[in-house]
């Protein structure tokens, strides 16, 4: 029986992507394969984190009072590096799937991609991040996100290093897959700490090649919501 480290479990309102605004029961996952320079997610496992098998973690969703809730949200760290616990685990769940992935393990993807319904794909900017080039990654990833029809965003953090290059490559790999990317400033402790000249002047570097952009901040930090 597959089991998982979970950090926490809670109901607050989704602050990024499509679903901006609605009440989400979000499950943080304890693992991430990344470690983005900008990451300001508390996600490690440490003394607050709980071990969950599939079913404990079935139950515990059950204690709540779900009506007003629109969907659960898998987040992380990086859910699908628990694809084995998720593939037992959203078997038991009723409310649409919504999952924030750093849109890389195609495979773990594939697993249960039957049963997600909203992905939130992170296309991570070497130049921003701090780490590997991606990109073919992010292309496989996408593209099976498109072909099973998924409801999807790309989302790109982005600061005033990004290179044309960068962009060039995360539009073609929105225009394959015909889908929105929605940028978002780095925060860090809660604040932009892009300096607001940028904001215009990259989005236009954006919509210059792709009309499909919009720049959103995390609107849960402006709400000093979780
Ligand atoms: S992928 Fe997400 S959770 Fe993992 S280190 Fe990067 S920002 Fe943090």
């Amino acid at each position: 029986m597959a089991t998982a480290q979970i950090k926490e479990i809670f109901t607050s309102i989704q602050g990024e992507g499509h679903l901006i605004g609605y009440t989400q029961l979000f499950i943080r996952f304890c693992k991430c394969d990344f470690e983005c320079k900008y990451c300001d997610t508390d996600y490690k496992a440490d003394g607050t984190a709980e071990i969950y098998t599939a079913n404990s973690l079935a139950e515990r969703i059950k204690s709540y009072d779900t009506k007003n809730i629109h969907s659960i949200c898998l987040t992380g760290g990086e859910p699908l590096a628990e694809s084995a616990f998720l593939k037992e685990f959203l078997r038991s769940i009723t409310l649409p799937v919504h999952i924030e992935t750093n849109a890389t393990r195609t495979k773990d993807l594939q697993e249960i991609i039957n049963m997600i319904k909203y992905v939130s794909a992170n296309i991570k900017i070497p130049s921003v991040y701090g780490g590997k080039d991606c990109f073919k990654e992010h292309y496989e990833f996408i593209q099976l996100c498109k072909k099973a029809r998924k409801d999807m965003y790309i989302k790109i953090i982005f600061d005033e290093h990004i290179t044309d290059e960068e962009i060039k490559k995360s539009v073609e790999i929105a225009k394959e897959s015909d889908t929105e990317i929605i940028l978002q400033p780095v925060t860090k402790n809660g604040k932009i700490i892009v300096p607001a000249r940028y904001m215009p002047e990259i989005l236009e570097r954006f919509r210059q090649k792709y009309w499909n952009v919009r720049l959103i901040p995390q609107v849960h930090k402006i709400l000093a919501v979780r």
